[in-house]
């Protein structure tokens, strides 16, 4: 990048920066999530960094914090109310720890921690004089905050006169601090009122919690239900560590964080992490991280500050789950059945712990709907191991050199034309012998619910192809060692693994089989309810179209796509060749099991067997599974660690059954 393109981009970042800083920080709304924000400015820094003589002092890279709005009464706080230092990953706590052992050796040897739950909501300073709350204050600056008591005092989790503590006194003044928030519970409610009010969304259960308590009228905050966790207790009370203040807060009427724990190691702060990762979308308030500090409260006044934050404590905040770059091209992929997918080429950008550079959009319609053009800065996210996904395009940092999206009019690997269907929003390669849509079905074939061959992955099926040595899925089942040798990478070992796993392979049940053709419109339930409803793939290949579409799950498009399927002569080839080469096995009659008509659907973790087997017991024994909580479910099978389907189950009333009940069901069926 050049100094002039540096400075243009600088600018146009300055200008985006301040205009979310405005609406977060004055009026309360956000457009964007605090991630992504952070990643823009995060881009700001290193391009500032890249070309120091472009930083000015308005740059938002030069402030620290915010002030106080003018329409409330302001509070000076007698100790200041700190910041935390950030570490995003193990090894920043490893960092952490090695810098306090450094600093003070003799101290290190009986260093401890008190951990506990980082929740995203507002830092709150509560003062008590004689026992009863006089100011509730923000945190501000950090030093002057605003007066919002007549909020705070709508908080029931806010105790308005302290409860004493048997055998010590009550200092005249205490201090108390603690995170003010809202539950996702709330929110959800709060943002659905405000749909039906057709009145712009809240971004985040933070932001609305913000948003209440810096109302002027009361009415609205007590409306919202804000609750309030103490984290903190500056007053001395003759504590001597964290851990002792968490008590005594207990003691004197707060809740504090009922995950917290003292821990006697590193060991044991990496597992709590870890831990609240794992439970954090269960929790009933939104959290972005765990913070810990020294257990004792003598070595944390020891370890002192640095900047502005005190060295003895640290949060350690989860993987940001959105970013920001920018879409550098979009690039067609087909698929299977001949659709064309456009995917977007990023620029490389970490997201929820993991580099990103690719983000599907679906289809043309997504294009438009984002308004994306090629070279556009987007906010991409990712939600656990899920494909990433752009979900916003950042228009206000566009330079005028983007260029618009265009569906190829050819297919760009076989070069045939391209076709949209009336009713769908995809488009397809019309050549159905496309290389391109050959690779991706037998990708499709050998996956897991299909033939879910061992060791047949992409790379040695596309090798497979090019040297000619497959031209049908049919040709695997015909795979031999010494074929296999010819190919890179393959020693004897590996190839007679192959083979073997093959040879497991070609034995399959009939539903898999029927997936596994990968026809348009039939998904894994659909083969299983053709599967059982035909009993043997020949009858399934002289149904009607009537028949079909008279099965429950088989709609109009599935039917009419099976019964093109098989009248194909390509497919017709293509089975005369396959059929002899495998054995498929029909569903056993299962008319009498207990689970026959019966839907199911699982939460939580099994014990004793994985979810993809209890699924295939299921349908084995006439079962259907179900992939939503709905009133058409029969059971919900609750293992450990249940989500929120549990609660919707209950609520509609739906049976539920352990995993003991469960296994005892398909043992008598
Ligand atoms: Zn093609």
């Amino acid at each position: 990048m050049t100094k002039h393109e540096a400075k243009q981009r600088i600018d146009k970042l300055k200008k985006e920066i301040e205009h979310h800083r405005y609406l977060y920080h004055v009026l309360d709304k956000a457009e964007i999530s605090d991630a992504a924000l952070d990643s823009l400015k995060n881009e700001l820094v290193q391009l500032e960094e890249q070309f120091p003589e472009l930083v000015t002092s308005d740059s938002p890279t030069q402030r620290v914090g915010g002030e106080a709005l003018s329409t409330f009464a302001k509070v000076e706080h007698q100790t200041p109310m700190l910041s935390l230092n950030d570490a995003f990953s193990e090894e920043d706590l490893q960092a952490w720890v090695e810098r306090l052992q450094r600093l003070d050796p003799a101290a290190a040897a009986k260093l401890d921690f008190f951990v506990e739950t980082k929740i995203d909501g507002l830092a709150m300073s509560l003062i008590y004089e004689n026992g009863v709350l006089t100011i509730g204050a923000t945190r501000g600056n950090g030093r002057v905050g605003e007066d919002v008591t007549h909020n705070i005092r709508t908080i029931e989790s806010v105790p308005l006169r302290l409860r004493p503590i048997p055998g010590r006194p009550l200092p005249a003044r205490v201090e108390v601090r603690g995170e003010v928030y809202l539950t996702k519970k709330m929110f959800a409610q709060i943002n659905a009122q405000r749909k039906k009010n057709d009145e712009p969304l809240y971004m985040n259960p933070r932001n609305t919690a913000a948003g209440s308590i810096r109302q002027l009228d009361p009415k609205m905050a007590a409306e919202r239900d804000l609750q309030f966790l103490a984290y903190a207790l500056p007053t001395d009370f003759g504590q001597k560590t964290h851990k002792e203040e968490h008590e005594l807060l207990q003691i004197l009427g707060f809740r504090t964080d009922p995950d917290d724990r003292f821990c006697t190691s590193l060991k044991e702060v990496i597992q709590f992490y870890h831990a609240i990762a794992k439970k954090r979308e269960k929790l009933s308030c939104q959290i972005d991280g765990i913070v810990v500090q020294v257990n004792s409260n003598a070595l944390f006044q020891r370890f002192g500050m640095v900047g502005k934050a005190p060295r003895g404590a640290i949060a350690v905040k989860f993987p940001a789950e959105q970013a920001t770059t920018v879409v550098e091209d979009i690039q067609v992929q087909i698929g299977r059945t001949g659709a064309l997918t456009p995917v977007a080429h990023l620029r490389p950008v970490q997201v929820a712990g993991s580099t990103v550079s690719r983000a599907t959009l679906h289809n043309i319609d997504e294009i438009h709907r984002l308004g994306l053009k090629i070279g556009d800065t987007v906010i991409v996210e990712k939600a656990g191991d899920i494909i990433p996904d752009i979900v916003q395009v950042l228009p206000n940092l566009r330079t005028g050199r983007e260029r618009t999206f265009r569906m190829p009019k050819t297919c760009p690997v076989c070069g045939s034309q391209t076709t949209r269907k009336a009713s769908e929003v995809a488009y397809y390669c019309t050549n159905s012998a496309c290389f391109g849509q050959q690779k991706e079905r037998f990708y499709h074939v050998v996956s897991k619910k299909a033939f879910d061959i061992d060791g047949l992955g992409p790379k040695i099926i596309d090798q497979l192809l090019e040297t000619q040595l497959m031209s049908t899925p049919a040709d695997i089942f015909t795979l031999k060692e010494e074929e296999l040798l010819q190919l890179e990478g393959f020693a004897e070992k590996s190839a007679q693994n192959l083979v073997n796993a093959i040879q497991v392979a070609r034995h399959i049940s009939l539903a898999r089989f029927i997936f596994a053709l990968g026809i348009r419109h039939v998904g894994e339930q659909t083969a299983v309810m053709l599967a059982e409803c035909f009993g043997s793939f020949k009858k399934l290949q002289q149904a009607t179209r009537e028949e079909l579409e008279a099965i429950h799950d088989v709609g109009p498009a599935a039917a009419e796509s099976l019964r093109a399927y098989f009248a194909d002569t390509a497919n017709q080839q293509f089975l005369e060749q396959l059929l002899p080469l495998i054995t498929i096995t029909a569903p056993k009659k299962i008319r009498n099991s207990k689970l026959a008509g019966k839907s199911f659907l699982f939460t939580g973790s099994l014990q004793s067997m994985t979810r993809e087997d209890a699924k295939n017991r299921v349908r084995e024994l006439g079962g259907t599974v179900i992939s939503t909580v709905s009133k058409q479910l029969d059971y919900l099978v609750v293992g450990d660690e249940a989500g929120s389907k549990l609660e919707k189950a209950k609520k509609l009333g739906i049976t539920t059954l352990t995993e003991k009940v469960f296994l005892h069901m398909i043992r008598e069926s």
